[in-house]
């Protein structure tokens, strides 16, 4: 069955050959988000849990040339086409010789005519008992195993002498040494960095089979957001530049789905854009069980809702859904919870959904530069930097309006489900927002 065996990525290489360059995975279950009955405040833990086992890859795949896909994720294991290094060659300006016929003590050895360097191979023979002049990068000659640095010896225009020993390939770097032919390269679910571009470049590979880029659309909700020319009773939207910057600097293609008033056609207008045009929707506002929580009403009357009652502050309320088959994460309006929401649940949600594989908050244990009482019950995400000390300071409120101290912050403090004495010095627990794709 096709669509199986792209989701276990067994039918990727055989449509590539066959020409079909796009292949429809599977949708989610409609029923993936169902959360156990009975649990009223769901741990942290807990929910990312439910997240990691029910979501998959959701986009087709496509052959790409190397150098558009910075960014992109592999959708295939990438082979070393190519040794590397291809062949054995020298690591520094120098004399190559054969290093049986030398040994201790003073070693004077008749040079040949010529040279090998980088790109200009020396086609002959270097007979044993001769030295060549030898250049880095240069493709060992053939009798040529062992260099030595041209700084070791005493020169003429026929000779060159030095004090032996020398290790047998010394100053030499074997074939394949780096990575022979046939290895893998890069995995499949490898998000490319610049680095990996080098690695494959050098290994042979010019095209790679990658997942489509995913398609992340952001829809703000509120009656009282616009984006220009706030009446008294209005209020700028925050969430949709950030959810939208996120996004983008996580490597998606972020759509821009605009804004919806506080009613069900406006929202269920804007989902059903989304779903002909997004994999995946990051909404925000609207998303607790309350009378102007239009957004999760309508999906549960109409999509696909759970309502996620998380144990974590800020935040709490995830609205999770399926749209027309396609996920919906209605995150908090408050642009602290949006923000922590969408770091701590619709990162590795997206990048699951994006081929790349979940994944987990960089961590650093620090030592505390606060004092704080916390109660058991839920898990809290202060906004911190790290001080001249490397110690982490915390924001002085944890108003969840004051976005301020989201830009003050350089990542959060994360603080344990349990209860915790929090004085100066004690050890807590550090994420940095690089850490969380956040530059
Ligand atoms: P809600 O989740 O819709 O109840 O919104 C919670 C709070 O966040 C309210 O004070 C909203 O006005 C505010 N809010 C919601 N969406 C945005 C937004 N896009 N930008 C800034 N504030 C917002
Ligand atoms: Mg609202």
């Amino acid at each position: 069955m096709q669509g199986e065996g792209w989701y276990l990525g067994a039918g990727a290489a055989n449509a590539v050959r066959s020409g079909l360059q796009t292949l429809t995975p599977p949708r989610l279950r409609n029923d993936c988000f169902a959360m156990p009955q009975g649990v009223a405040w769901t741990p942290v833990d807990a929910a990312l849990d439910r997240l990691r086992t029910v979501l998959h890859p959701v986009t087709g795949t496509e052959n790409i040339p190397l150098e558009n896909a910075l960014g992109r994720v592999l959708a295939a294991d990438v082979t070393a086409l190519r040794a590397n290094p291809p062949h054995a060659n020298s690591a520094v300006d120098g004399y190559g010789f054969a290093n049986a016929a030398t040994g201790p003590g003073v070693c004077q050895l008749p040079l040949v005519q010529g040279r090998a360097a980088a790109g200009q191979p020396f086609t002959g023979s270097v007979p044993s008992g001769q030295a060549i002049r030898i250049l880095t990068g240069a493709i060992l000659p053939q009798g040529v195993d062992t260099v030595v640095l041209e700084e070791d010896c005493a020169i003429s225009d026929t000779a060159i002498a030095f004090d032996g020993p020398i290790k047998p390939r010394a100053n030499t770097r074997r074939a394949g040494e780096d990575l022979p032919q046939g290895a893998t390269a890069l995995p499949k679910g490898h998000k490319l960095r610049a680095p990996d571009l080098a690695l494959l470049a050098a290994t042979g590979t010019a095209q790679v089979q990658t997942y489509r880029r995913l398609r992340v659309g952001v829809l703000s909700t509120g009656d009282e957001i616009t984006s220009r020319n706030a009446a008294p009773h209005q209020i700028y939207d925050a969430n949709r530049p950030m959810l939208l910057a996120l996004a983008t600097g996580w490597g998606y293609d972020a759509v821009d789905l605009g804004h919806a008033a506080d009613t069900p056609d406006h929202i269920r207008a804007k989902l059903d854009d989304a779903a002909r045009t997004t994999d995946v929707v990051l909404s925000s506002g609207g998303a607790s069980a309350g009378d102007e929580d239009h957004v999760s009403r309508l999906l549960s009357s109409e999509g696909t809702l759970s309502n996620w009652r998380i144990a974590m502050k800020p935040g709490r309320p995830l609205a999770l859904a399926l749209w027309h088959g396609i996920p919906v994460l209605g995150l908090p309006g408050n642009p602290v919870a949006a923000l922590t929401c969408a770091l701590i649940f619709a990162r590795p949600t997206l990048s699951t959904l994006s081929g790349a594989g979940w994944v987990e908050p960089q961590r650093f244990t620090v030592p505390a530069a606060f004092s704080k009482s916390k109660k058991a019950g839920r898990r809290e995400y202060l906004r911190a930097r790290l001080n001249g000390d490397g110690h982490a300071e915390v924001f002085a409120s944890e108003g969840s309006g004051r976005i301020s101290g989201l830009s003050w912050a350089t990542g959060l403090v994360e603080l344990p489900d349990d209860a915790a004495e929090i004085t100066p010095g004690a050890a807590v627990q550090y994420l940095p927002y690089s850490g969380m794709g956040l530059t």
